[in-house]
């Protein structure tokens, strides 16, 4: 078994939660004074950094949302309260793809890059990557922080890194083969796309020496269908990660892939909390991803509300470490969920559905709703010489008996729907 830290990662809980709360400590100290944002934060809920004893003692912080680092960016342009330093000791800047709302902007010190470098080498680490990998990196470098990071955790794991951009699908499948690369870090989608650019073009996947697929940026490692796809057209493993710009890389998935991803509990304290309530749940238990990151200072966030439903557990792993994992990755999004006639629907169910149907090659999901009434929408577009009829009836069967909804299903041509090489949007909801 391949470890970053193996110290670390297989340390007692005891001994990881000295670790965390000693960080804690240390970066609290450095922050409180020196970040306005969180300074301001502590102040109004009255609460000082001698009041956090223990891990008990972390429910005494406020919550920290999106909307408030948002707010506190457009107070002051252009990055915003939340800087603990003199804009000169930071050396790196990225924003959020924006998804979401405004980009929320993010400032990074060396210290806090190496940082990122260090969990993204439990990422790569975590899939078994070694300095014997060669890691392809198909993404255009632009101010999305996505996989620079794992270009820093690349470079961390001493694994030759190749990157792949400015240039189309063709051409990276090329390079990969005439390079002979072991690993690739993508999205899900453009996994998919990649092998679909080589299928329409005849290329030959039999030359691609490529065994892992690091995943992020979007669910897709975690939906079994999604996954399961990936694999076969690959002939490779999958492995989920998760992070976020403004909070880290938080998460991944080991090599006995024990249906979940390991958090990165050196560099991160997790709760979870119900979103309406915001009390703690029970472990097991689905509910909202409190995080805390403990190497970030430059930019920190202390008790952020991710907005992603997890559920933890702390169960052991065969693969040998402690940290805690969460059960089946990020399992969506607070807000993504939608209600149909009294069902809740996430995204991530309804393309497990439809990517276990062999014949769907792309497909579109629409939601629209009409007071409490609403229609499920789904489009699909299938691969060649498919049976329309028979790809209808096996979509409409497994959406009736899983999520007991009848679904309107369209078949529209071949390369009719969006493709997407980054973060994919196949979910619509219109409201009527
Ligand atoms: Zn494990």
């Amino acid at each position: 078994m391949i470890y970053f830290d193996h110290l670390v990662e297989t340390s007692s809980r005891k001994s990881l939660c000295s670790l965390q709360i000693e960080k804690l400590h240390s970066m609290l100290q450095k922050i409180n004074g020196s970040n306005r944002f969180y300074t301001k934060k502590f102040d109004a809920a009255g609460v000082g950094t001698k009041d956090i004893r223990t891990i008990q003692d972390l429910p005494l912080l406020p919550l920290t949302t999106k909307a408030e680092l948002v707010q506190a960016q457009k107070d002051v342009l252009p990055f915003g309260t939340n800087t603990t330093f003199p804009e000169s000791a930071y050396s790196r800047f990225h924003q959020t793809s924006g998804t979401t709302g405004t980009p929320l902007r993010v400032l990074d010190t060396p210290e806090s890059w190496d940082w990122w470098g260090r969990c993204w080498g439990h990422v790569l680490a975590g899939a078994g990557l070694t300095e014997n990998d060669r890691l392809f990196v198909p993404f255009s470098f632009g101010p999305f922080i996505g996989f620079w990071a794992a270009v820093e955790g690349a470079r961390q794991i001493k694994t030759l890194m190749i990157p792949g951009g400015g240039r189309d699908s063709l051409q990276r499948l090329s390079l990969m083969k005439e390079l002979g690369a072991t690993a690739m870090c993508c999205t899900p989608t453009y996994a998919l796309r990649l092998a679909e650019a080589a299928e329409e073009a005849d290329f030959d996947m039999g030359g691609i020496t490529l065994q892992k697929l690091i995943l992020a940026g979007e669910p897709g490692a975690n939906v079994p269908a999604t996954k399961a796809r990936i694999e076969a057209a690959w002939q490779a493993k999958c492995y989920d990660h998760a992070g976020a710009s403004e909070v880290g890389a938080h998460s991944f998935e080991c090599e006995s892939q024990p249906g979940g991803t390991h958090i990165i509990e050196s560099e991160f304290i997790v709760e979870v909390l119900n979103p309406e309530t915001l009390e703690a749940v029970p472990a097991g238990e689905r509910g909202e991803l409190i995080i805390t990151n403990l190497g970030r200072i430059g930019y920190p966030v202390i008790r952020y509300r991710s907005g992603d439903l997890v559920r933890l557990n702390q169960e052991p792993c065969a693969c040998g470490r402690t940290f805690a994992r969460f059960e089946g990755g990020v399992l969506g999004r607070a807000d993504d969920m939608v209600v149909v006639r009294g069902i809740n629907i996430f995204p991530s169910a309804v393309e497990n559905l439809v990517r276990r149907c062999e014949e769907v090659e792309e497909f579109r999901i629409t939601v629209s709703t009409e007071r409490e009434m609403g229609n499920l929408a789904i489009e699909l577009e299938l691969n060649n010489n498919s049976n329309p009829d028979k790809a209808r009836n096996t979509v409409e069967q497994a959406v009736r008996n899983d999520l007991s909804l009848r679904p309107e299903i369209t078949i529209v041509p071949y390369g009719t729907l969006p493709r997407f090489e980054m973060k994919a949007k196949r979910f619509h909801v219109k409201n009527i």
